[in-house]
């Protein structure tokens, strides 16, 4: 039974953690709704919605005042 030589499991799902920088999407601070100007379109009378940037949607900051 000679063992050692190889890194252990756990190291490894820590690194996976790790590289995993970015915020989820369903962040606890942040949450996606539809652009209230463009009602998710994009566009606001012919040019891209300036409040979301032709996206449709908008990131707002839950838990806010
Ligand atoms: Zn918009």
């Amino acid at each position: 039974m000679a063992s050692g030589d190889e890194d252990p499991p756990e190291e490894m799902a820590a690194e996976e953690m790790a590289s995993g920088d970015e915020a989820p999407p369903g962040a606890p601070s942040t949450g996606e709704d539809v652009c209230p100007d463009c009602d998710g379109s994009g566009v606001v009378a012919a040019a891209v919605c300036d409040t979301c940037g032709g996206t449709g949607w908008v990131i707002e900051a839950v838990g806010g005042g």
